[in-house]
């Protein structure tokens, strides 16, 4: 089958190499049916609203806002140049922050008619150890003012439950569902956390979004994709959609162990994976 990648990133948020044209290109050359481009929507119109957001680095996390318009004519020429070797799909990664929604919802208007989906996201927590993006390596030291990682896992569910729940905030696909594993800190009490995600796919399973199988766990200390296999089987069985994303950052990454993904979820029972245009979502077969 033809790989669909729907989770990559881009020079313009600053911590991704290659252009949009080399994801493409990389993509074509991979054969693969759909590349979807899904940059970092920006954080900097939030600094006003949220003066926290001050103390994280948020100009190397992605574009900056006036970069909006070239990302999505960009995308527009490049489906127009490229229309007749693959299909690419327009995109953002969106932070959910608690009160952001009316700003973002002002900023994000301009370009929804634009868009074939958005991934819902939580990088940064704010609680115990103030406000920090947990996956960045640079702020490891904020886990020692936790009692353990669960604490950890417990702030982050509880955001993704608030973003799940907020109807203000628009998304159709939530990311990499148990990133706080990356650098490899394991949940110490499974049942407890096990609890909370379960709880947290029910919402979404009420919300009726879908859930990205992100293969970049497999390239970090975790050495797994996000989520875990045992909760990609509770997904199965609340009948949740899914499909994968790379979550590339740089080309090389693109539809990174695809292959063996689609193994480990035709296993578990799944045989159909969602696509997404102009914000719809269909299913092909796997
Ligand atoms: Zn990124
Ligand atoms: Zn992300």
């Amino acid at each position: 089958m033809q790989y669909e990648d729907w989770h990559t990133h881009n020079s313009l948020c600053k911590h991704a190499v290659g252009t949009i044209e080399d994801y493409v290109k990389k993509a074509i050359e991979l054969d693969l049916n759909v590349i979807g481009i899904s940059d970092h929507f920006p954080y900097e119109y939030l600094s006003s609203e949220i003066p926290s957001l001050k103390d994280i680095p948020y100009e190397g996390y992605a574009m900056p806002t006036n970069n909006l318009e070239t990302y999505i004519l960009q995308l527009d020429n490049l489906k127009e140049k490229y229309v007749n070797q693959i299909h690419i799909r327009t995109a953002f990664e969106i932070d959910f922050f608690k009160h952001q929604n009316h700003i973002l919802n002002k900023y994000l208007k301009n370009y929804l008619n634009k868009l074939d989906y958005i991934l819902g996201s939580v990088h940064v927590l704010f609680g115990k150890a103030g406000v920090f993006a947990f996956d960045d390596g640079r702020f490891l030291n904020k886990y020692k003012e936790y009692d353990g990682n669960d604490e950890i896992y417990i702030e982050y569910y509880d955001s993704l439950q608030v973003m799940i729940k907020s109807l203000s905030f628009d998304f159709d696909l939530v990311s990499h569902l148990d990133l706080p594993k990356k650098f490899d800190k394991r949940v110490e009490n499974k049942n407890l956390i096990m609890e909370k995600v379960i709880e947290t796919l029910e919402l979404i399973k009420k919300r009726d979004v879908a859930v990205e199988i992100n293969t970049s766990g497999l390239r970090k200390e975790a050495k797994e994709q996000y989520p875990s296999a045992e909760i990609i089987k509770e997904m199965y069985y609340l009948d949740i959609p899914i499909l994968l994303g790379s979550d590339a950052h740089k080309p090389e990454d693109i539809a990174y162990k695809f292959k063996e993904t689609l193994d480990l979820i035709k296993n578990i029972g799944y045989n159909q994976l969602v696509h997404f245009e102009k914000r719809k979502r269909y299913f092909i077969e796997i």
